[in-house]
């Protein structure tokens, strides 16, 4: 892919969010809505960026603010270093949205509905870049057919593509892969991790975690319109380097000294519980302290937290 501007600066953060606020008027009986409570976000230009939380945490929100969907409350939004307020034409052109929705006109053929978006951005045909877009989504062989008869992991290709059709520096993903087959899911990922090497700064939202861990270089979770922690990925996963080594010693009540690093309590039932970081012990190292300490072992279990137990701690995990 050709790049987007070569001369055009990069801003240290490809959107910077602040204050970001979004309340949903009331209507009939529904009350108002605080979708967004004040939010602040950087997105470091270059990343993989995956933007987490549980249903009606304001996800989609955030993104159609980004799109221009929806108008925010209160709040500051730049895109590529342009305030969406003061210049609404570059911040526009800077991102691409691919939505959840299939929203594709099902009389147009792939190739008429990549111009037809190229059109409504204002790409001058001879900066077009159909057949490329085409090929890089694999739908070089439906290129003609009509759009109604393309599969829909097919028809999720094309929004991909036609997210792309004004080469933005930033592309926005969500949930791309809500109910997709893992064939797509798989050309999906080798596209993103492709369009980043080449320099597009990637956002994506999914209620995926593992998908996040391996997709994404830093995470923001939010819940009920407030951020609850922005990280990279690799702090964030650190954050389950924490096992506990439960170990049952019958009737010796006596905590045995251990390595440095090592929480030790004797829980209700008269277990020693061992938290351990993986990284620093090995369960073996915590076995012979306790045995050394002249400590019978009757019987032994490991308790692992994963990406999912972070996330459940971290949010309130419920609808609404
Ligand atoms: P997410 O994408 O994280 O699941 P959303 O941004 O879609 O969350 O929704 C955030 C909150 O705002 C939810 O409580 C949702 O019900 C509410 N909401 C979303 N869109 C509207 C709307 N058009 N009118 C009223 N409330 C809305
Ligand atoms: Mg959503």
């Amino acid at each position: 892919m050709p790049a987007p501007d070569d001369t055009a600066f990069s801003p240290a953060s490809a959107i910077e969010i602040s204050g970001l606020t979004k309340t949903y008027a009331a209507a009939g009986r529904a009350p108002e809505k605080h979708a967004l409570k004040g939010l602040d976000l950087q997105i470091p230009t270059g990343s993989i960026f995956g933007l987490l939380g549980p249903n009606g945490a304001g996800k989609s929100t955030t993104i159609n603010i980004l799109a221009g969907l929806v108008r925010k409350t209160a709040g500051q939004v730049r895109i590529w270093g342009f305030d969406q307020d003061v210049n609404p034409r570059q911040s526009r052109a800077a991102i691409g949205i691919m939505p959840q929705e299939l929203n594709i006109d099902p009389f147009f053929t792939p190739r008429a509905s990549l111009e037809v978006q190229a059109g409504l951005y204002g790409v001058p045909k001879a900066e077009r870049w159909t057949d490329e877009l085409l090929e890089l989504v694999g739908l070089t062989d439906q290129a003609e057919s009509y759009t109604r008869n393309l599969s829909g992991g097919m028809k999720r290709r094309l929004l991909l593509a036609k997210a792309l059709v004004h080469r933005p520096q930033i592309l926005v993903l969500d949930e791309p892969t809500a109910g997709v087959d893992i064939t797509l899911r798989e050309m999906l990922w080798q596209n993103v991790r492709k369009l980043n090497e080449q320099g597009m700064t990637i956002i994506l939202t999914t209620h995926y975690l593992e998908e996040a861990e391996e997709m994404c270089d830093r995470i923001a979770i939010i819940d009920r319109g407030e951020l609850v922690l922005c990280e990279d990925t690799h702090t964030l996963l650190g954050r389950t380097d924490s096992k506990t080594l439960v170990i049952d010693t019958g009737e010796a009540s006596a905590l045995p000294g251990l390595p440095e690093g090592i929480r030790v309590e004797r829980r209700a039932d008269g277990r020693l519980a061992l938290g351990y970081a993986p990284s620093r012990h090995t369960v073996d190292q915590l076995i012979d302290a306790v045995r050394g300490a002249g400590l019978s072992i009757r019987d032994i279990a490991v308790e692992a937290p994963d990406l999912e137990d972070v996330f459940l701690r971290l949010t309130s995990h419920r609808e609404g």
